[in-house]
């Protein structure tokens, strides 16, 4: 169920990195970047749901990987789409960031706040938004 669920969960991200080279191409490296790092503990998320439950390491770790596949499949053609309508890339880009923020406050803050104290939940954000505009500086 997880390596299904992230599998297609890269689908979007996909699209987001096609996307993003449609803002240019140090725009795409940047959003590229991001999503790679944010594989990282994704693919670590697959294979600590997997290996307890008695799949070998290196099964883990090519689940960890395929699902990932969809990312580089997914980038060119979304990547040709919007240089196909260039002008409402904007528009795109304005309801992906829309459907993100609308996913944080709306599943993952009131998700958090049933497990944990308000202070805690609220530290992390803060921490994940200042880590994302130090990561943007640094790289972006
Ligand atoms: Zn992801």
């Amino acid at each position: 169920m997880i390596v299904g669920v992230m599998t297609l969960h890269s689908f979007a991200e996909g699209i987001g990195v096609g996307v993003s080279f449609g803002g240019g191409e140090q725009f795409g490296a940047f959003i590229s970047l991001a999503i790679a790092v944010h594989n990282i503990p994704e693919g670590l998320a697959i294979s600590l749901v997997l290996v307890p439950r008695g799949v070998k390491v290196w099964k883990a770790g090519l689940w960890s990987i395929f699902s990932s596949l969809p990312q580089p499949l997914v980038a060119v053609p979304a990547f040709l789409f919007v240089q196909a309508f260039q002008p409402f890339l904007p528009v795109g880009l304005g309801l992906a960031a829309g459907a993100m923020i609308w996913m944080l406050t709306s599943e993952l803050i009131p998700d958090a706040l049933e497990d944990a104290k308000k202070e805690h939940v609220a530290t992390i954000v803060t921490v994940a938004i200042a880590g994302m505009i130090a990561f943007q500086a640094l790289v972006g």
